[in-house]
């Protein structure tokens, strides 16, 4: 934990934390000793950790990376941060992000890019480590903490840890409870771990996990031990390459990954399958209508009256407009007016409804896949990490970099990211694995399997 807290202070630059805990790391892991001193401790004794700061945590400062939030000290603790306290964890500090999680390369935050620990070796220019949960990412890859906390709404764990050569798993939606975690998009988000091993996730991720009366959307299942799950054979496994990931202009190098994997896991003694998930063309405008939709109403809350920032302005109204318009950045900006249009009279049907019934169809497809296989392999993004500033002024190129990670959210299922070598410009490149529902244990064993 010393070494860590040093660590983090002489990275600054990078901007991967906005709040360091030093004082309570260093108690956390005096605690932890007194533990393991007398024979007791948990499965996570004394292993530092970053905490994004999407997770209330009790009494440290928690800001969503947005300005609205102000000083926000919740009073509570989240339920997934407080299973890994129960277990022995430590908290180093809380971690960067895109505003209310709505981003993909960190920019969108109220205090500034995360730069990603990777240069490529051909310009060597900073480039973002992925987003939203790129301090997270970044944390992770640049050794400022064992593992860390991240949430995924369309691909926030999965896209920055393969923009940053380290394992991300999204979850089945309700594995890990939602209580304590800022909502973006309450039937899309879901937390999970970002670490540098397939089993340090599959620890994390055990921990993290369980049955919570608090969040209704919580599963009352048990929690297999995952890392028992790494390393098993995988010999046998059904393996489907969905044909319709095979996009337009899809980069030579994403191809030459993509078919690696499919090398690796045949030498491992799986059976590779074509399926085909017809809908997919449709998961991406769906999920920029679904996800909006719930997010201007989620956000509806922060009102200038319940939270930090509160505007000086004469009336009720005024507030509450003064508050919003100097809180929010122009990505949450774009999202409340998008989504608010979407669910607007009218519009309904012609655009929420639909975008749910499309949601509908993209499940039906997964539920028909897994009749031919046991998971999916496809790349986890259309492109290794791009540089700072790149993609910022144009909104749809930064949707995207959502086209591989947005259907699994769309159908709840579990995905995992798990690096898989480096591009010509030495930088890392992520296969994801997608699992049926609870069936992360073989997304574990296959992950193993490729890393
Ligand atoms: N990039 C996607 C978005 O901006 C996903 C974000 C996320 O998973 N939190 O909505």
């Amino acid at each position: 934990t010393q070494a860590h807290v040093e660590a983090v202070a002489a990275a600054r630059p990078l901007n991967a934390y906005l709040v360091e805990t030093p004082d309570q790391a260093l108690a956390m892991a005096e605690a932890s000793d007194a533990r393991i001193a007398k024979g007791e401790g948990g499965p996570l004794e004394g292993i530092p950790l970053g905490i994004k700061d999407l997770f209330c945590t009790e009494g440290v400062r928690t800001t969503a990376g947005s300005k609205i939030l102000g000083d926000f000290k919740p009073t509570y603790e989240s339920t997934v941060t407080a299973n890994l306290w129960r277990d022995g964890a430590v908290m180093l500090g809380k971690l960067n992000m895109d505003e209310f999680a709505m981003g993909s390369s960190n920019e969108t935050s109220a205090f500034g890019p995360v730069t990603n620990p990777w240069r490529s070796g051909a310009s060597n220019k900073p480039l973002t480590p992925g987003g939203s949960s790129g301090g997270s990412a970044a944390a992770v890859a640049a050794d400022l903490c064992l593992g860390a906390t991240a949430t995924d709404t369309g691909g926030s764990i999965r896209q920055p840890a393969a923009f940053t050569g380290t394992v991300g798993i999204k979850p089945t939606y309700g594995r890990c409870s939602r209580w304590g975690v800022v909502a973006f998009a309450s039937s899309l988000d879901q937390a999970g771990p970002i670490a540098k091993t397939v089993e340090d996730a599959a620890m994390l991720l055990t921990s993290m996990s369980g049955h919570d009366p608090k969040d209704s959307t919580s599963l009352n299942v048990d929690v297999p031990d995952f890392a028992s799950f790494v390393g098993k054979p995988v010999k046998g496994l059904r393996i489907g390459v969905p044909r319709e990931y095979r996009v337009d202009n899809m980069p030579a190098e994403i191809d030459a990954l993509w078919q690696k994997g499919v090398e690796w896991l045949k030498e491992a003694g799986c059976e590779i399958v074509d399926v085909s998930l017809p809908h997919t063309k449709y998961a991406l405008p769906a999920y920029y209508i679904v996800a909006p939709a719930e997010a201007s109403s989620n956000l509806a809350r922060y009102d200038g009256m319940r939270y930090g920032l509160r505007a000086d302005a004469k009336s009720l109204t005024d507030v509450y407009e003064e508050t919003r318009a100097q809180g929010f950045g122009t990505e949450v900006k774009r999202r409340i007016l998008i989504g608010t249009y979407v669910l607007s009279h009218g519009y309904y049907d012609a655009y929420y409804l639909k975008a749910q019934k499309v949601r509908r169809r993209i499940a039906d497809d997964f539920d028909r896949a897994w009749e031919t296989c046991d998971a999916l392999l496809t790349p986890t993004a259309p492109s290794a990490a791009f540089g700072l500033g790149e993609n910022s002024a144009d909104p749809v190129a930064m949707y995207l970099n959502d086209i591989f990670t947005v259907t699994v959210n769309l159908a709840g299922l579990p995905g995992i990211s798990v690096p898989a070598g480096l591009d010509a410009n030495g930088l890392p490149l992520g296969l994801q694995l997608i699992g049926r529902p609870l069936d992360e244990g073989t997304l574990f064993s296959l992950a193993g399997a490729v890393e």
